[in-house]
């Protein structure tokens, strides 16, 4: 049975299954199984986790394509890295950009930076230059892999390895999920991985220039994100905090490992 065959209501079964055979492969082995599955998306932000995944995928030749928003406000060392990334591991990386239509509408109704103002502005700015190109690069996709970690914020600390995304239909893959800062590290490290300049001045975490500050010591990973905003659980919409909780206390032992589940033919896709 392919993923394909596996209705909206088998999904969330099968995630939960997925959450429990992942936690025991190691990275290669977790997106080998997530590319088995069907359609896989990786969208990277070229944080220092999408870095690892992104090279881990470029090493293996695994068929998991590498998408990438391009919300016209990204640091020029971020969008240098993309080219940098693609040279290093011969790989394509496909950009998604907003509609200038759409920039043109939010600009004339809250100005171009009017997302300082408010939170209902920030929202519409990042559902512009994010959400919207993120729909497109996710349209068609079985698999969503993130570089989501449990450390980087209290938000994120019950993060699964596999998860359902009821809103966009598909299977959410979080293989960093129990890697720690100082795992990423060393493995970047090890593997001489290129990741951005701005990680070394104080940017554990970055966004958009505008929406991004780097942190002072003991502050949390993600402290330099919409900084003036006072919420703790602050996101930009793209990963929809969902019942981890719920979602890890379903796991459940499966008879039949869901790598042999899958059929073979779904892996070329
Ligand atoms: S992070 Fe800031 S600039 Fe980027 S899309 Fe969101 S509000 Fe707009």
């Amino acid at each position: 049975m392919t993923l394909h065959e596996i209705t909206s209501h088998g999904r969330p079964a099968l995630a939960a299954d997925l959450n429990t055979e992942l936690q025991n492969l190691d990275l290669a082995g977790r997106l080998a199984l997530a590319a088995k599955l069907g359609r896989a998306v990786f969208t990277t932000s070229l944080g220092i986790e999408d870095q690892v995944i992104t090279a881990a995928i470029g090493t293996h030749r695994l068929p998991i394509e590498v998408s990438t928003l391009e919300t016209g406000r990204l640091f020029k060392e971020t969008v240098d890295l993309i080219a940098e990334t693609e040279a290093r591991f011969d790989m394509s990386i496909r950009r998604f950009f907003p509609e200038q239509d759409d920039i043109d509408a939010y600009a004339e109704k809250y100005g171009l930076n009017g997302f300082y103002d408010s939170v209902e502005a920030r929202h519409a700015c990042c559902h512009v230059r994010k959400l919207k190109p993120l729909a497109k690069a996710l349209a068609g996709a079985d698999i969503w892999i993130t570089g989501l970690r449990r450390g980087q914020s209290g938000n994120r600390a019950t993060t699964p390895f596999a998860e359902y995304d009821a809103e966009r239909n598909l299977i959410k893959i979080n293989p960093l999920a129990d890697w720690d800062i100082e795992t990423i590290h060393a493995h970047v490290a090890a593997e001489a991985i290129p990741v951005n300049p701005l990680h070394g001045r104080g940017y554990p975490s970055i966004g958009c220039e505008p929406c991004t500050r780097a942190i002072k010591p003991g502050e949390p990973e993600r402290a330099g994100r919409w900084w003036w905003e006072n919420d703790e659980k602050r996101e930009c919409g793209l990963h929809v905090p969902d019942n981890h909780g719920a979602e890890d206390s379903s796991q459940q032992n499966v008879a039949q490992p869901v790598s042999q589940a899958i059929s073979p033919a779904s892996a070329v896709r």
